[in-house]
This record gives C-alpha cells, sequence and structure tokens, in this order.
C-alpha cells in the first residue's frame, strides 16, 4: 500500500570526528522515503527553492517515489542544516539551521494523495505535521516523529497533534525534554498517556524501545563497526519501519515488532556512508539478508 510522508528536503553540511561534507542531500522526508522505497511505494510532500537540483528529485522518482507533492518556492531557498558530531558519534550539536523555503511551506496535498492508509509526519513544525493530517482523511495509522526544536519552541502545537496520531518516534533526549522524566520506561508510558497509541523511544547505537498499553520491549541495534555518517539514521529508522507496515497492509502487534526490526536495519545501512550514498548502493535482498542473520543474533 502508498505510504505517504511529509516532512523536510534538505541541503546538510556534516562534520564528523574524521570528515567532512557540504551540501549533501539530506531532510527527513528525504531519509525516510528512499528507505521505505525498499518496501512500497512511497508519496512524498515538502518542499525546496529554485537551487533544488532537478537530479535529486530524479533519484528520488527513480525509486517510485512520487514527487508530486514537492512545491519548488519561487524565489526561496532550500532548508540547510549544519551539524557536527562529537567523537561517540552518537551525540551531535547542530550549528545551524536555515529553515528557508520549510518556514512559508503550506502543504496542498494532490488529490490522490489524501485517500492514503499509512501517514507518517516526518521531523518539521507540528504546524505542518497537523494540516497535512488534516487533509489525509483516508488514514488508518498516522504516526510522526518530532525534535527538540519543536519540543522547545511548539509545544502546545505538539501537544494538540499527540491527541491525533496513532504512534510517535522520538529520541530519548527528546522524551525526556517531552516528559521531564529521567527513566525512559517511564518517560515512555508518559508519552503514550498523551495521546498516542504506540511509542518509540529511538536510542542511537543502543538501539530502540516500544510502548503500547500492552508491550515494553526493547530491541537492539544492530552492531555496526563502520559508522561514517549517525545523520538520518532516526528518519531511515522511520522508513524502514513505516515502509514494512505500509508493505503488509497491517499494523497489528506481531507485524509491528518486525516493523521496528526492519527499521533497526534501515538505519544500520544508512549510518555506513554520509547522506543517502549507503542506501543507493544497496537491493531489498541486503537487507532481507541483514534480518536473517539479525533474527539469528537474537535467538536464544
Ligand atoms: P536524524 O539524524 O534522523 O535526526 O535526521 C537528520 C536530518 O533531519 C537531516 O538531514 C536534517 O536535514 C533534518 N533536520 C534537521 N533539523 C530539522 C528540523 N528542525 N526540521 C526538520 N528536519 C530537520
Amino acid at each position: 500500500m502508498p505510504l505517504l510522508v511529509v516532512g523536510s528536503v534538505a541541503f546538510d553540511n556534516v562534520q564528523t570526528p574524521t570528515a567532512a561534507r557540504e551540501n549533501v542531500l539530506g531532510g527527513s522526508a528525504s531519509y525516510f522515503s528512499y528507505a521505505a522505497s525498499y518496501f512500497t511505494p512511497v508519496r512524498l510532500v515538502s518542499v525546496v527553492g529554485e537551487d533544488w537540483p532537478q537530479e535529486y528529485t530524479d533519484l528520488l522518482a527513480s525509486r517510485n517515489i512520487d514527487t508530486a507533492g514537492l512545491q519548488v518556492l519561487p524565489g526561496a531557498k532550500t532548508f540547510r542544516w549544519t551539524g557536527k558530531y562529537l567523537d561517540n558519534m552518537n551525540d551531535r550539536e547542530t550549528l545551524d539551521v536555515q529553515l528557508n523555503a520549510f518556514e512559508q511551506f503550506d502543504p496542498v496535498l494532490p488529490e490522490n494523495f489524501t485517500r492514503c492508509q499509512f501517514l507518517f509526519l516526518a521531523n518539521g513544525s507540528p504546524v505542518i505535521q497537523m494540516k497535512v493530517l488534516e487533509q489525509c482523511t483516508g488514514a488508518t495509522l498516522r504516526v510522526a516523529d518530532t525534535m527538540d526544536l519543536y519540543i522547545n519552541n511548539m509545544r502546545d502545537e505538539l501537544l494538540a497533534l499527540l491527541k491525533r496520531i496513532d504512534g510517535l518516534v522520538l529520541n530519548d533526549s527528546e522524551a525526556k525534554l517531552l516528559t521531564g522524566e529521567e527513566n525512559l520506561v517511564r518517560a515512555g508510558h508518559k508519552v503514550r498517556e498523551m495521546g498516542p497509541r504506540f511509542v518509540v523511544i529511538k536510542k542511537g547505537e543502543h538501539g530502540a524501545m516500544f510502548f503500547s498499553k500492552h508491550e515494553t520491549y526493547v530491541m537492539p541495534a544492530y552492531p555496526t563497526e563502520n559508522v561514517v555518517d549517525p545523520t538520518g539514521a532516526g528518519d531511515s529508522f522511520g522508513g524502514g519501519m513505516m515502509g514494512y507496515l505500509a508493505e503488509q497492509g497491517d499494523f497489528e502487534p506481531k507485524t509491528l515488532k518486525k516493523a521496528m526490526a526492519y527499521g533497526t536495519l534501515a538505519a544500520s545501512f544508512t549510518v555506513e556512508a554520509f547522506s543517502l550514498d549507503r542506501l543507493r548502493e544497496i537491493e531489498r535482498e541486503d537487507i532481507d539478508r541483514r534480518m536473517e542473520e539479525y533474527q539469528r543474533m537474537l535467538s536464544f
């Protein structure tokens, strides 16, 4: 089943302790879409400026990502993010954010997009997320991501959104920031009590935790030796997870658990290179091969 995503499409500048890249293709919706495209057709809703190269749109379109919802704003520049990773390659500092076209974004969905049953609101303002949610009248599974910027600056809008979604995906520091809880298990359930039926807390190299009313569990990260650039790991996790759910066409607890595993593996490929470079090299079989290995690793 097709999967709709709204989020950022960006130029990123990334510094790691050993290397740096400028003006590479990034953004929450780019990573999400690309990772999800291994599982299901994707419909992308985002905005870019006039400086956006057609070649990047073509790259996304070549992966069965429908770009009819990617607006080009005349006279505007594309969203730009600059980040720097600390020596542990897990923690990062945002050095600069230029929202540019993303700040003026007023999403209007093509008619066929509004009927999508699987919806992911990737990182972006909760106001934009809500505008898309309201247009997606056909959605049966609505999952969102959020981040510190929006928890700090748009808390009320975010809390209103939480009441309207089925799932929330966020990282450990964001869950603590949102709830004021240091214990992640308590934080996970506290976020759930704010609205969503399930919550996923991503913990970078330490894996991800799942919370619903009846289940609490942890999925370890796939052990990767070769971490080149963690940017987009969280969004790729979301893409792998939602892509698998849309492919299966359901979100039963058992399907959700396997989806968490696919999210974990999609992220494990993304961190092996800058930008989408590693994802661009792989096929679905590579993910499934890693899945067999991951399942063997977890059975005892
Ligand atoms: P992740 O590493 O999964 O958290 O995602 C990193 C991506 O998120 C980068 O490619 C950025 O372009 C994008 N990003 C950073 N800040 C924001 C923001 N405030 N809103 C939306 N996307 C963002």
